[in-house]
């Protein structure tokens, strides 16, 4: 059971979603335009944002990036197209997951709890140093996994670098936790959407967003990699720099 927050402004679709989520066990708050959409995220602090693109008052997507301004909730956007541009622009914008309409409410909630699995907050299991196959009997791996100058605190969901805090969506901070885990290992995109996504329909171009986004907050390039290093063909590696 989750609270949702459920952003619709058509009062059919959004009665006919409430009876289906409601029916999954989720407690259901709902808000028609956008802006009373973020005071309800302020105010309630959902465990899951459900948002339509197409609201009256504000575009969807400036929705979601004030959204990610002051929260980390998952987001799982509905959109009415279903082409690369408009995909990678939501993933860019924060958005967790999303789905195309027209979509089913079965659909919806199994791409809701998907999205709550994913993102449930005891993350410290989640990121074994040696892999899942070396823990037993083994002592916990420290609970902050320093590389260089960079911190990152899965338990508590927080990446320093050089002491100052960096300002990560979920799956942004999901990515370079793993890498984290894994410093000085190639790790392959394989992995990496098996691991961190957990989803194997996701495209290849999904990883190389979420990392172009980490690049810039880690103040780096592709061109010239400090800490995170593509190796052509096989995957990404996490280092501290030289
Ligand atoms: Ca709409």
């Amino acid at each position: 059971m989750a609270s949702v927050l459920l952003v619709e402004d058509d009062p059919v679709i959004r009665s006919a979603l409430i009876e289906v989520l409601s029916a999954h066990g989720h407690v259901v708050h709902s808000a028609s335009q956008g802006f009373e959409a973020l005071r309800e995220v302020t105010q309630r602090a959902p465990d899951v944002v459900v948002l339509d693109l197409g609201l009256p008052d504000l575009d969807g997507t400036d929705v979601l990036r004030m959204l990610r301004g002051i929260s980390q909730v998952p987001v799982v956007v509905a959109t009415a197209r279903d082409d690369d541009a408009e995909v990678i622009k939501l993933l860019n914008a924060g958005a967790d997951d999303y789905v195309v309409k027209p979509f089913s409410g079965g659909q919806l909630a199994a791409r809701l709890g998907a999205v709550l699995r994913r993102t449930a907050p005891p993350a410290a299991a989640a990121y074994p140093a040696g892999g899942p196959e070396q823990t037993a009997g083994v002592p916990a791996a420290p609970r902050i996994l320093q590389v260089g100058d960079l911190q990152v605190d899965p338990p508590a969901r927080t990446a320093y670098l050089a002491g100052r805090e960096l300002r990560l969506t979920r799956r942004e901070f999901d990515l370079l936790a793993y890498l984290a885990a894994h410093a000085d290992q190639v790790v392959s995109r394989r992995r990496i959407l098996a691991d961190v996504w957990r989803q194997p329909y996701v495209e290849d171009q999904t990883i190389d967003v979420h990392l172009s986004a980490l690049r810039r907050k880690l103040g780096e390039r592709a061109s010239q990699p400090r800490y995170l290093h593509t190796v052509r063909g096989i995957g990404i590696k996490l280092v501290a720099p030289r």
